[in-house]
Order: structure tokens, then C-alpha cells, then sequence
């Protein structure tokens, strides 16, 4: 029963599982539908297309998709006051809510014509998804879950135009283990992963959500610190430091301890992602050849930003 805007809120949600195509929408709009849908793998394009196609089908403002468990939230159109929402769920996997938004009630036979067009909307959100997760995984190192050497490129490119751009300052901390060859010796491999990823774990607890960290090589990191001048830059890499320094790993009867070396760097107008690198690394032998556990900054004349 079609109503104004003034009515009462109608919201319903129901569950979509995958039962294939309906029969309440032309053949010919099914087809382009399933075409359209085809076009791509990217998940913010399809809930776009898909927008387009419902809508005429079906008058609505806006479309709204939520994927609690995957952080994924996506608006089209217009937000409205009655709502019919999906969830919907391939075989066990739940692909998240759909939620169609208009000024005026839908109707069984509209929403059913909704739940027709849906039913093609399941395997492009299912292989949305798969693809999403395939190219998250292509960018983390598997082991201790920070982003790997190709994601660091990435990251170290971004945050450095971003840094020139609008004159902020970019810190970089390479964390290098302490005599790590050690606790490999003395308790296995496993147990030496397991102190890479607790060490892991210190950095990400002890660094803002904007700073990210990445596995350089074996046993060493690099942190981002975005918009960070030389004085927090070093603040933090006590932190982690000490936060490091403070890890106690059972091993039978044993506690095992580490510690790590950091060398910071500051961004300077002429570097290149190269040299970045190189400033820090050059920090860390110092750290090292200082005695270890110590954080050492390279000199910080002339580097990008003023501000914190
Ligand atoms: P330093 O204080 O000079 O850095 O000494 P170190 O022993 O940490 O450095 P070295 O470069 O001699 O040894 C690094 C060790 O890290 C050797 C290598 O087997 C170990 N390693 C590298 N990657 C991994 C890994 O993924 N898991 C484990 N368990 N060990 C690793
Ligand atoms: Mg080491
Ligand atoms: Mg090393």
C-alpha cells in the first residue's frame, strides 16, 4: 500500500537467502541487470550500478549496505524515512544488509520485485567480497598480520606526497630484533615467530590508528608516523621500545625476553623513497653499533613540515 511521506516509519527487514532469479521482473531487465553487474569486481561500483537498475524498477531515494563484521559501509542516493532492508546470506556466508530507503511506504509487490533483483545481486557481492579479502591478503604479511614490503612502497608514496603536499612532517622508525638468531637457537623457529608477532602486537598497541607498521624483511619493521615531528617521532620509538622491552614469552619454564634497536628518520624535501629508507637504516646501525636496545634519529636538519 503506496503512503506520503508523512506516514509512519515502515521499516522491515527480512533475509535473503540464495534461491536464484525470481520471475516478478521482466526477462529483458533481469538480463541487463546480471550484465551490469558483471562489469566489475570492485564492491562500491556494483551497489552504484545496482542502485541505478532498482530504481527503475522500483522508485527508491537511496540504497545503504553495512557489512558489520568487515568494517564495509556503502550510501547511495538519499537516506529516507521507510525502509526495507535485507540481509543476505549465500549458503552459510552472511554478505551483509541492504537497506532501500523512499518518502513512501513500499508495497509487497514492489518489495517483492526488490527481492527478485536481489537475487542477482548475490554471487557479484559474494565475488566482490572474495576479491576484496584476495587483495587485502595480497598486501599483509602472513605471518605477523603487518603490511608487507608492497604495501609499504605503497603506503611510503602516499604518505609522502601527502607529507610535501601539505607540509606536515612524516617520520619513519625501522625496528630491527636484538640478537633474534638467538631465540631461534635456543627455542625454535615457532618460538621465534611467536615473538614476531607479539612484537607485532607492542607496535600496533603502542602507535596511533593513523601510523601503520610493515614487515621490512626477516626480523625487521618499519612504522609509519604520520604528521609527526622529530620530538613525538622519538617519543614514540621509546615507547616501543620499552613496550617491547617488557614482553615476557613463556618457553616450558622459561620466560623469553627481547628487546629491539630502532633507527629513526625525518622526511627531507630531496628524498626519495630510497633514501628514506637508507637515513633510517643508517639510524638503526647506529642503535646497534651503540650498544643495542637504544632508539638513535637520524640528524633532522632541513626535513618537510614544522608542525606536529
Ligand atoms: P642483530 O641484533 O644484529 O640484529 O642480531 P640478529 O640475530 O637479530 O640478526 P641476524 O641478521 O644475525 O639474524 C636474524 C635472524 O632472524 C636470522 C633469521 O633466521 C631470523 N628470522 C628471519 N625471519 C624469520 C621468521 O620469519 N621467523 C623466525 N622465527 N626467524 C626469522
Ligand atoms: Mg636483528
Ligand atoms: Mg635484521
Amino acid at each position: 500500500m503506496a503512503s506520503n511521506g508523512t506516514d509512519r516509519p515502515f521499516k522491515t527487514t527480512r533475509t535473503l537467502k540464495t534461491t536464484g532469479p525470481g520471475d516478478e521482473t521482466d526477462l529483458r531487465v533481469r538480463l541487463r541487470l546480471a550484465s551490469t553487474l558483471q562489469s566489475s569486481l570492485d564492491l562500491h561500483t556494483i551497489l552504484d550500478l545496482f542502485f541505478v537498475e532498482a530504481a527503475a524498477v522500483v522508485p527508491c531515494d537511496g540504497l545503504a549496505y553495512e557489512h558489520g563484521a568487515l568494517g564495509i559501509e556503502h550510501e547511495v542516493g538519499r537516506q529516507s524515512v521507510h525502509t526495507c532492508s535485507y540481509r543476505i546470506i549465500n549458503q552459510q556466508d552472511a554478505l551483509g544488509t541492504l537497506r532501500f530507503a523512499r518518502s513512501q511506504r513500499f508495497n509487497e509487490r514492489e518489495m517483492a520485485l526488490l527481492e527478485s533483483l536481489l537475487a542477482l545481486l548475490v554471487f557479484p557481492v559474494t565475488n566482490a567480497l572474495r576479491y576484496r579479502s584476495a587483495v587485502a591478503a595480497a598486501l599483509v604479511d602472513p605471518l605477523t598480520g603487518a603490511g608487507n614490503q608492497a604495501s609499504l612502497d605503497e603506503a611510503l608514496r602516499r604518505e609522502m606526497d601527502r607529507a610535501r603536499r601539505y607540509d606536515q612532517c612524516l617520520a619513519l622508525a625501522m625496528i630491527d630484533l636484538d640478537h633474534f638468531k638467538r631465540i631461534n637457537d635456543g627455542c625454535g623457529h615457532v618460538r621465534g615467530d611467536q615473538v614476531l608477532c607479539a612484537m607485532v602486537d607492542a607496535v600496533h598497541e603502542g602507535i596511533r590508528g593513523s601510523d601503520t607498521v610493515f614487515r621490512y624483511g626477516g626480523e625487521e619493521f618499519v612504522v609509519l608516523l604520520s604528521n609527526t615531528n622529530a620530538a613525538l617521532a622519538m617519543r614514540i620509538s621509546e615507547r616501543l621500545r620499552s613496550r617491547i622491552e617488557a614482553l615476557e614469552l613463556r618457553h616450558g619454564s622459561r620466560l623469553v625476553t627481547t628487546t629491539v634497536s630502532i633507527g629513526a628518520a625525518m622526511l627531507r624535501p630531496e628524498d626519495t623513497i630510497t633514501r628514506f629508507l637508507n637515513r633510517a637504516d643508517e639510524a638503526l646501525y647506529r642503535a646497534k653499533s651503540n650498544g643495542r636496545n637504544i632508539v638513535h634519529l637520524a640528524a633532522t636538519a632541513d626535513h618537510v613540515g614544522e608542525s606536529v
